[in-house]
């Protein structure tokens, strides 16, 4: 244990045992091609959790070409061999869930709450995508000419490149693969060098095991300030025809721009900074709850969590009363213990990052309500109030559990103040009028909106994503639109005349 770490309480048991993990390219667990590794460490206690192969230009090359080759005859299997591979990993993953469960814990330091919904929806994702393969191929188009008969004929694009975070490693490194396999695509997955295991190597694992066939799925990993080589082959190979990318928008920005330059197209789910709208009307015990769960869950690191919660001023005063009580009972602790409700942010540098933003809207005027300081990487729910328009954290992402509280009068000045930021992934809006709240929700830029609910949560099937620096992706059925090609075939049935 590191020093920093002392003042935390004892660890829980039991913890799964440090691991070497190799990489999954061609339906063969390999180590890197030069033979170098990492170490991932376990983000509560700051011991080691796995080795991890360290991968470069080379092994990229090589997923990519497994994946290239193993396409063909993954896009022609018929629809029920395919539907059963889905239906296998969801099994598996269910069988294994209290073995994944502790690897959260330990490699990202999720806590059972948020970990046991990942689980639960990568399954739904998992029996959903099952149906894919049933689903209608395209559709009939008319034609203008007597005796031509169209189809809209929908196809896979070939290899995808997935790009998952570290943040719901679970959920979103499943995400990251399911519908572009689903739809006949083979896949190269690059997880986050802060979760290898939890954002990929699982992924690899699972499918394996429930008979997905060599080169479909292929997991490359790398170590931490190294995904330069891998990225550059992934992005300049003329094999790989499209990516799908979960994590900020600086680095989403960037892909786009990379992805761009060669016509090709990529997914992008990103940053967001979420808010609150609690209108006079609203119950105030149910806004409390929502805003309990939606600022903390998971500790603040979810791109949809509640970053700003705006209190019409009649109920501004008891709102942030109860709040701040109810945050300061919340405790972060450690993450492998099931009684832990939150647990220990990712890495250091995410520990500097919120207690930079924290101090620099104290240093500007303000008032800090609950929380604020961190015991090792644990940071405790912090509420902040009369934050200064000034401060970086009014308007950006800090991935962390943080949030702001601020009254206001009009509920047009809360929809401008809600739409104050470059984000537009979730927003929700507390009131007894509902058709009040659907239609101020309308104003407010989302990609979700959810009236009487949090701005976290979701569902594998709902049209998950953002507006504005959130990205363009849309989950649920609408992926199938983002990771299949429409191609447009026409048959002549008798001989036609041209002008020529
Ligand atoms: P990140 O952008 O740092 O990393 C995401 C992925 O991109 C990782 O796999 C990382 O290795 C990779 N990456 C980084 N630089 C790269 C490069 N130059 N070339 C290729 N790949 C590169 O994000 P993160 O810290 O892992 O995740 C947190 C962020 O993700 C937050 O902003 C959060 O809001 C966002 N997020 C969005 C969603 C969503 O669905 N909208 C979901 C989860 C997280």
């Amino acid at each position: 244990m590191t020093a920093t770490m002392n003042a935390l309480p004892p660890l829980a048991e039991p913890r799964v045992e440090s691991r070497a993990y190799r990489q999954l390219i061609a339906g063969e667990w390999v180590a890197a091609d030069d033979g170098r590794s990492f170490d991932d460490f376990d983000p509560y206690t700051g011991e080691l959790f796995a080795r991890i192969p360290a991968s470069g230009a080379a092994d990229a090359q090589r997923a990519i070409d497994a994946a290239e080759r193993a396409f063909a005859s993954w896009a022609a299997m018929g629809a029920r061999a395919r539907q059963a591979i889905f239906l296998n990993t969801a099994s598996i993953l269910e069988r294994r869930a209290d073995e994944v469960v502790l690897l959260m814990a330990q490699e990202t330091g999720c806590a059972a709450p948020f970990a046991r919904f990942q689980i639960q929806w990568a399954v739904g994702l998992l029996r959903q995508a099952a149906g894919y393969p049933y689903l209608p191929g395209g559709e009939i188009v008319a034609s203008d000419t007597p005796g031509v008969f169209a189809m809209a004929v929908r196809k896979p694009v070939g290899v995808v490149c997935g790009i998952s975070p570290w943040n719901g490693s679970l959920a979103l490194g499943f995400r990251t693969v399911v519908a572009p396999l689903a739809c006949g695509n083979t896949v190269v997955l690059k997880p986050s060098e802060d979760a290898p295991v939890c954002a990929g190597l699982l992924m690899g694992e699972i499918f394996h095991e429930a008979g997905l066939p060599p080169g479909v799925l292929n997991v490359v990993t790398h170590a931490p300030g190294e995904v330069g080589p891998v990225a550059d082959r992934l992005f300049e190979s003329p094999n790989v025809r499209a990516y799908n990318f979960t994590g900020s928008s600086a680095t989403g920005a960037m892909l786009a721009e990379r992805a761009g330059r060669h016509l090709k197209r990529i997914a992008l789910e990103l940053g967001g900074y979420n808010p609150m709208l609690v209108l006079a009307d609203a119950d105030l015990d149910d806004a409390v709850d929502t805003a309990v769960f939606a600022a903390f869950f998971h500790q603040g690191q979810i791109c949809m969590n509640t970053r700003k919660i705006l209190v019409h001023r009649s109920l501004y005063d008891a709102f942030i009363q109860r709040f701040a009580a109810r945050a300061e009972a919340i405790r972060a602790a450690d993450p492998a213990d099931p009684a832990t409700r939150i647990g220990p942010l990712i890495n250091d540098a995410a520990v500097a990052k919120v207690q930079r933003a924290v101090d620099a809207a104290v240093a500007g005027g303000a008032r800090r309500l609950t929380g604020g300081a961190p015991r090792g990487r644990c940071f405790d729910p912090t509420v902040l109030v009369e934050v200064p328009a000034d401060a970086p954290i009014h308007c950006e992402e800090v991935f962390g559990p943080v949030v702001l509280v601020e009254p206001f009068d009009d509920e047009q000045e809360a929809v401008s103040r809600a739409n104050a930021t470059a984000y537009g992934l979730s927003a929700s809006i507390m009131t007894a009028d509902v058709w009040r709240g659907i239609s101020l929700g309308g104003q407010v830029h989302a990609g979700m909106v959810n009236v009487n609910g949090p701005t976290m949560g979701g569902e594998p099937q709902i049209p998950f994503g953002g507006v504005k620096d959130s990205g363009w992706a849309r989950f649920g059925r609408w992926a199938i639109d983002m990771f299949t090609d429409l191609n447009l075939v026409t048959v002549s049935q008798a001989r036609r005349q041209y002008p020529l």
